[in-house]
């Protein structure tokens, strides 16, 4: 038998955006635990914002696993929060409820600053560095600084070894700014991906006191960008068949749900969704062909192929919950009828 040290990680209470949390057990195992091998686990939610003092037990209950690269014999365990008869869902538990299917694709595309003191990596102690302009998937010293790569290449190492989807990194158009993607067949898939990438870069960034500012306009109304989550999608219709009548009918869909969208989309997308640096304003929908100050962007390929492909939903911010953006993405593009059922209704 050999001690296994698995991490429960969840998400917490706090509005409008959850904090992740994790804590430690040690069990015994012949091998690596498979997923019914991990028990319930409880914490105390009047810690969290998940329960009143009085009566503050919260269930774990184990939803993925993965190694825990960083720990000798780890295992990664997210949860999702249960209420006391580890049965119905937490009300802070959005994972319980959102709308899935194995073909709809999930591209996310999560921006970031690293801080250290309070200010983006790189930032002198007062004032700012030269503007915007060779920062973007820049290279050398003065425009990445000495320790930002380091951390990217450990956290796509740490990624790739738990057998998340991570595709790819770059240093973004702000200094200090990075991004890397995360891509998942199935909502939960790939939002529980992003979720434990976000895990452990947080966790990685201890040991070099950085923090993550996943805020979408952490430098407020000044010309520095801010930090989205673009949003990827297609589904097998739209992969397969597409065409532009059901393209415009999923647009039509969007801007019809436009309140929706931008209440999951992430807080404070109004600060970031301005209609500059590449941005289209909050409270405006609108696409248009490798437009990126659109809502919604659609790639060349995607009209050279008959109106097929995956599209890109701008607006999600950097501290939106994945989980939330793809399920309201889906619920969205589920009120289009598909043009084959829709002519069997016509006829019947
Ligand atoms: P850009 O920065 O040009 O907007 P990225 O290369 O950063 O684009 O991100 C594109 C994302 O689109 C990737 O995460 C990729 O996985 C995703 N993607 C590619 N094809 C599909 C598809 N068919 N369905 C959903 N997402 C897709
Ligand atoms: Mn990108
Ligand atoms: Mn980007
Ligand atoms: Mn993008």
């Amino acid at each position: 038998m050999t001690k296994f040290k698995l991490e429960y990680i969840w998400l917490d209470g706090y509005t409008p955006t959850p904090n992740l949390r994790g804590k430690t057990q040690i069990k015994e195992y012949d091998s690596f635990p498979t997923f019914e091998q991990l028990p319930l686990w409880g914490f105390d939610g009047s810690s969290t914002q998940q329960a009143e003092g009085s009566s503050s037990d919260c269930v774990l209950k184990p939803v993925r696993h993965f190694p825990d690269p960083a720990r000798t014999n780890g295992v990664l365990v997210l949860c999702e929060v249960m209420m006391p008869d580890g049965k119905t869902p937490h009300p802070s538990n959005k994972r319980a409820t959102v709308l899935d299917d194995a073909g709809a694709w999930f591209g996310f595309e999560q921006e970031y600053f690293l801080y250290k003191n309070g200010r983006p990596l790189g930032f002198p102690e007062t004032g700012y560095p030269a503007p915007q302009g060779p920062y973007y998937c820049g290279v050398g010293a003065s425009n990445v600084g000495p320790v930002a790569r380091k951390i990217v290449e450990e956290h796509l190492d740490l990624c790739l070894a738990a057998g998340i989807n991570h595709e790819g990194i770059n240093a973004e158009v702000a200094k200090g700014q990075w991004e890397f993607q995360i891509f998942g067949k199935g909502s939960k898939k790939a939002a529980d991906e992003m979720w434990m990438a976000r895990y452990l870069l947080q966790r990685l960034c201890e040991t070099y006191e950085i923090d993550i500012e996943y805020h979408c306009k952490p430098l407020g109304d000044t010309d520095w960008n801010g930090s989205g989550m673009h949003c990827n999608f297609s589904t097998t219709f739209m992969r397969e068949t597409g065409g532009k009548e059901y393209f415009e009918a999923v647009m039509a869909s969007f801007e019809k749900n436009l309140d929706d969208h931008i209440a999951v989309y992430g807080p404070d997308n109004h600060m970031r969704l301005t209609g500059k640096h590449e941005t289209a304003p909050w409270n405006k929908f609108s696409y248009g062909v490798a437009d990126r100050g659109a809502s919604v962007r659609v790639p060349h390929s995607f009209v050279n192929n008959g109106y097929k492909g995956y599209l890109e939903d701008r607006r999600p911010n950097s501290m939106g919950d994945p989980y939330q953006i793809a399920s309201q993405v889906l619920k969205t593009i589920s009120e289009v009828p598909l043009p084959g059922e829709a002519a069997q209704k016509a006829v019947a």
